[in-house]
């Protein structure tokens, strides 16, 4: 499923509150050469164990081609064009249901917008920013527990 020369990591499953969480694809899935980013298969796999909802949305179209192409589509709930500028007022033209809780784009004024993470548009051989992405999204999702120990969280 992975590319043979991915180096492995460990992958970390945390419950927390479920998010929606919004990935770009050109430059922070899939690079300019065509190959997956690193760990995209393991930290998509560990979202949707964890009770997250991954969308995934592009500039150009809908992607679930290119996400059935790499294996990732079984992970996908839903597909969107993304908003290129005026993020918050265009979600409801481009029939985006939901505000994204946490969105991953190359493009910074995306994660401006939302929240989330800002992934380099290159990769190297040992690229780990989805691991990145992974404890970020555990973090956002897990933050508060203490304060509020009477929220309606899953506790492991
Ligand atoms: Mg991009």
């Amino acid at each position: 499923m992975t590319d043979q020369d991915e180096p492995q990591r460990e992958i970390k499953v945390v419950r927390g509150k479920a998010l929606n969480v919004f990935f770009d694809v050109d430059n922070t899935l899939i690079m300019w050469n065509g190959h997956l980013r690193n760990h995209a298969h393991d930290v998509f796999a560990a979202l949707k164990e964890a009770g997250h909802t991954i969308y995934v949305w592009s500039g150009v179209g809908i992607r679930r081609w290119d996400m059935k192409r790499h294996n990732l589509d079984e992970f996908v709930t839903d597909y969107f064009v993304k908003p290129l500028e005026k993020h918050h007022e265009k979600l409801d033209a481009l029939g985006v249901p939901m505000v994204p809780d946490f969105v991953i784009d190359d493009h910074k004024t995306v994660v401006d917008a939302f929240g989330g993470y800002h992934i380099p548009d290159m990769a190297h051989a040992d690229d780990d920013h989805l691991i990145r992405v992974l404890d970020k999204i555990n973090e956002m999702a897990t933050l508060g527990d203490v304060e509020e120990p009477g929220e309606d969280v899953p506790v492991a």
